[in-house]
């Protein structure tokens, strides 16, 4: 009944076959990045000439076009997104369209020097990923990202009143000994901190079964040190189970491969050539850039109409060039 009377609030072309309604939308704005990270991507990748990136304007008017069909949350990411000269010019240009929610998931390392300037537009949500607490660990894990630098703009987004969550995602025999610190980190520091499960996404399909560390064993590492974990109620769409630990930490756990959320998925993709893909397990779309507005609605559905049902196993793209 609610997605029945949701539905007549969006253009059908968001609706798909199985009830999803599209409400989030993904905006790639370069697959670059600073970081190596090493699940993310190789060492030496070829990355997107920028000649071929879409333009500020291409970005804030295809995100118009999409808004008004019923998009209401988008989340820029990456690659690292604050590589892109333009990062602060696209912030505004989206921050000034009707989006309920403007958000952001950045690896920290050049965000500092960007927050006054972004509290100034309509970008709340900061998710800044810090896969571990220990300098040398995070050093080798990203392949030189420098943590302090991190960190302190972690601190100054959250002091300067955004809603700053960090993104860790737990590997076996790398991390997965930090999980009990992570959350006590959030308890102290008052910010949530996510577990995101290792996916078969680039590098990913190679060292999985050695590395993923499924969602129930990162929630009885939590039980065992902390105890009891209260279920916080999300929106039937949100990625996270998330929850609140004895000691006041906020906890979400990302459960993309164990315990997989296709059935409610409401996200869509846009790369930083202008694809509008239906998933991030497909490395297929359609371009969006030029357009014409009274097109919009039958490339969408068309976009739409490819999502699949449940999981798909892997994708041998890495998450840098799809956009996470
Ligand atoms: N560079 C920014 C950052 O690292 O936050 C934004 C882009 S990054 C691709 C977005 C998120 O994808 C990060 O939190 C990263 O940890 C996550 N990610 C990358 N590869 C992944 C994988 N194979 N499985 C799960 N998450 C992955
Ligand atoms: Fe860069 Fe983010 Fe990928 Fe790390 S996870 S290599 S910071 S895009």
């Amino acid at each position: 009944m609610i997605a029945q009377a949701k539905s007549q609030l969006v253009s059908s072309s968001l609706l798909d076959d199985h009830g999803r309604i599209m409400r989030k939308l993904r905006v790639s704005l370069t697959d670059a990045c600073n970081f190596r990270c090493f699940y993310c991507m190789e060492e030496n990748p070829v990355f997107t000439s920028p000649s071929k990136l879409l333009s500020p304007l291409e970005i804030e008017n295809i995100c118009r076009e999409l808004i008004s069909m019923g998009l209401e949350e988008i989340r820029i990411t990456g690659g690292e997104p604050t590589l892109r000269p333009e990062f602060l010019e696209i912030v505004e240009r989206l921050s000034a369209l009707p989006v309920k929610t403007l958000a952001v998931t950045t690896n920290g390392h050049y965000l500092e020097k960007l927050l006054p300037q972004l509290k100034g537009t309509n970008l709340s949500k900061i998710n800044i990923s810090v896969d571990s607490l220990d300098e040398g660990r995070f050093h080798t894990i990203t392949r030189g990202g420098d943590l302090r630098k991190v960190m302190s703009a972690l601190f100054r987004a959250r002091d300067m009143g955004f809603e700053a969550k960090v993104n860790a995602i737990i590997f076996r025999g790398i991390n997965d000994d930090e999980v009990v610190e992570f959350a006590r980190f959030s308890a102290k520091e008052k910010i949530e901190v996510r577990f995101l499960e290792y996916m078969k996404i680039g590098p990913g399909i190679n060292d999985f079964e050695t590395r993923f560390v499924p969602a129930r064993e990162i929630r009885s590492k939590l039980q065992e040190a902390l105890g009891m974990l209260t279920a916080v109620s999300m929106p039937h769409d949100s990625t996270a189970k998330v929850y609140a630990t004895s000691e006041g930490g906020r906890i979400g756990i990302i459960a993309s491969e164990s315990e997989p959320f296709c059935g409610d998925c409401s996200r869509l993709r846009l790369s930083a050539t202008g694809m509008l893909r239906p998933c991030i397990m497909m490395n297929t779309g359609l371009s969006l850039r030029g357009v014409a507005s009274e097109d919009y609605p039958a490339i969408v559905s068309k976009i739409v109409a490819l999502k699949p049902e449940g999981r798909l196993p892997e994708i041998a793209q890495g998450m840098y060039q799809i956009g996470g």
